[in-house]
């Protein structure tokens, strides 16, 4: 199917949203990043299990709730994990945002061998001159959270489909920009 096409319906679309990741999202919102951490966990099998597109951010949302649990043991291989999905579906772009993110989350947690380890990893797996993103493009500004299911909305957790709807990348509804 055109491209194109394909967003156009993308954005005519009502999204179901699990309220497993509704609740995800806001116990995370409420500081519970312990149980936050179990759901996004849960989140992230179901979605690899089936090869969805969302795993990666599961994955790296359920490792970022352990580091703010003060569990680095068990998010660090949520991280790696969300990392490699990234990297093995060629998603370069956000390989690249979302790994210097980690890097720079696991250096706030005082996580240095950690994070040297993923940022030596990102450099072997990144291809020379990824394409750097437009941010010359005006882009709207975006709620913070996402209505449908409460996400937080990073430009990193996005995908535009036009200069003023993106589409959350946790629930796959179109988010308008704020007037
Ligand atoms: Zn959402």
């Amino acid at each position: 199917m055109h491209r194109l096409f394909r967003r156009q319906i993308r954005k005519s679309l009502a999204q179901n949203v699990p309220p497993i990741l509704q609740e995800a999202n806001f116990v995370f919102s409420k500081g519970e990043y312990g149980r936050a951490a179990e759901l996004f966990e849960q989140l992230a099998r179901t979605a690899e299990g089936r090869g969805g597109p969302r795993a990666p951010l599961f994955y790296l949302q359920a490792g970022r709730a352990r580091l703010l649990a003060g569990q680095a043991a068990l998010g660090i291989p949520s991280l790696q994990r969300g990392l490699e999905l990234l990297a093995q579906r060629g998603q370069f772009q956000r390989l690249n945002q979302a790994g210097k993110r980690t890097v720079r989350e696991l250096v706030e947690q005082g996580l240095n061998a950690e994070a040297s380890a993923i940022e030596a990893w990102l450099g072997s797996v990144l291809p020379a001159g990824i394409p750097i993103e437009m941010s010359s493009v005006e882009r709207g500004v975006l709620p913070t959270h996402c209505p449908a299911c409460g996400a937080p909305l990073r430009p990193s957790d996005v995908e535009w489909l036009d200069e003023r709807t993106a589409e959350c990348g946790y629930c796959g509804s179109p988010v308008r920009e704020n007037p």
